[in-house]
This record gives structure tokens, sequence and C-alpha cells, in this order.
């Protein structure tokens, strides 16, 4: 039993943003939260896809030189 515990969240402060920001999308004044690090609020955020692994999209292209 010690104290030494109560060390460990110290120097660890959440991240947080500056309060007050709006929205970037022009003409949208909805208030984001301090926790979002986005800068968009929900309606303007950019779409974001989820990640499949392993796929890849590159065209398979050989340079067969058959044109
Ligand atoms: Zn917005």
């Amino acid at each position: 039993m010690s104290i030494e515990a109560h060390r460990s969240w110290k120097g660890r402060k959440p991240k947080t943003y500056p309060a007050g920001r709006t929205c970037a999308f022009e003409q949208c004044e909805i208030v984001l939260s301090t926790y979002n690090k986005k800068k968009f609020c929900f309606n303007h955020a950019p779409k974001t896809y989820p990640r499949v692994r392993g796929y890849i999209t590159l065209p398979i292209n050989d340079d067969g030189g058959d044109k």
C-alpha cells in the first residue's frame, strides 16, 4: 500500500481542444466539442471509409506492351 499509485495519471492530461470552436464548414455555426479533434461538425465531417486490410486497389498492369 502506497500513494505511488496516484502518480500513474499524473502528467497525462486528457487531450482537449479550445472551447467555442465552430464547424469549419462555411455558414455552419455548430459548436464543436472540446474533445472533437475534427474541424467539422457531425454533418459536415468528411466521409471516411472503413479500411479494408489487405485489400489493394492498385490496378495490376504488367507492361506487356500489347497495345
Ligand atoms: Zn458543420
